[in-house]
């Protein structure tokens, strides 16, 4: 298959605080999809864009973007690509179209000639074409940043914690524009800490501490959960967790709100009620114990877990 973007046994690291951003990374995307990277603050999600996007060099390891090296080819690949970095990356005195002239003008690009990609996000800004940058509130700061992005109608798409302090109903806005992006034969590779996003993704790759720990479409991901997973409420979480401490049963638990998630990795009937018989004896009050599903969040507890 000819890839999107192939990392090949990538490493960085700051010799200056002597730490491993990516250790051993090797990621695939396939043309035409809407991959996540998804893992906490520190995993080195922006690490790994500013190496694809041509800003940083890598210590070791090969990347290619459709099929050019970003080292040997970073010129090629500049011109090719979109990039929605984490940082606000527009110009903050100049309005609303001034910073999309600026843009196309960079790539050499004409706005008549690409209205038509960002048309459905363009139509949202117009009444505030003549605004400073700086002036928009933060779901708009993105959604220009997006526009200036895509007015040089790139083949791929990066985009950088594009929805980190936006709020909800702006985050959901913001996936369902980049579902349409994707529509518009762009591929779309996309970082994210909220793990609710993932999701939205065909594929992701989970990562934690410069690792990849896993590569699968979300629900291949849910799927290989093992274990089998319940929740509870309580009134009394810390009291909970504190008594939790004496369980011998072969789980693992962890807060969820005023819920405890646990695990049970032998046969779920009876290690349920074995627990329930625990925190009766405990005088633990709880309510609403029953077996869920897990999201991507139990997923990524549950692979990161210490073995
Ligand atoms: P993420 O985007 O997932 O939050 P980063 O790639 O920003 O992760 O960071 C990965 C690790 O590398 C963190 O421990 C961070 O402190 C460190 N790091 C990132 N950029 C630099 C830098 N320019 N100099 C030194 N350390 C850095």
């Amino acid at each position: 298959m000819d890839w999107a973007v192939e990392i090949e046994h990538l490493n960085k690291t700051y010799p200056e605080n002597h730490v491993t951003a990516l250790d051993d990374v090797s990621i695939a995307v396939k043309p035409n999809e809407l991959f996540g990277l998804v893992g906490p603050d520190g995993a080195g999600k922006s690490t790994l864009f500013n190496i694809l996007t041509t800003l940083l060099l890598p210590d070791s390891g090969h990347v290619t973007v459709l099929g050019m090296d970003v080292i040997a080819d970073y010129k090629k690949v500049r011109s090719t690509i979109g990039y929605l970095p984490g940082v606000f990356s527009l110009y903050p005195d100049l309005t609303v179209e001034e910073n999309l002239i600026f843009f196309a003008t960079m790539y050499k690009s004409k706005i008549s000639e690409n209205m038509s990609i960002i048309k459905p996000i363009w139509r949202q800004l117009l009444p505030f074409k003549k605004r400073r940058a700086g002036k928009l509130s933060g779901g708009m700061k993105q959604k220009l940043a997006l526009c200036c992005a895509l007015i040089h109608k790139p083949t791929i798409l990066f985009l950088d914690e594009p929805t980190t302090g936006v709020d909800p109903v702006s985050r959901k806005e913001f996936w369902e524009i980049l579902k349409g992006i994707q529509q518009q034969d762009i591929t779309v590779v996309v970082s994210t800490p909220y793990m609710d996003e993932a999701t939205l993704c065909d594929r992701i790759a989970l990562i934690q501490d410069g690792r990849i720990i896993e590569v699968a479409t979300p629900n291949q991901i849910i799927d290989n959960f093992e274990g089998t997973l319940y929740t509870l409420t309580t009134n009394n979480i810390f009291g909970l967790l504190e008594i939790m401490k004496q369980c011998t049963l072969p789980c693992n638990y962890y807060p969820n709100g005023d819920q405890l998630h646990i695990v049970f990795y032998e046969d779920a009937e009876s290690s349920s009620n074995a627990f329930q018989q625990f925190l009766q004896e405990h005088q633990i009050e709880f309510r609403n114990m029953k077996r869920i599903t897990p999201n991507i969040e139990d997923c990524f507890i549950e692979l990161v877990k210490p073995k």
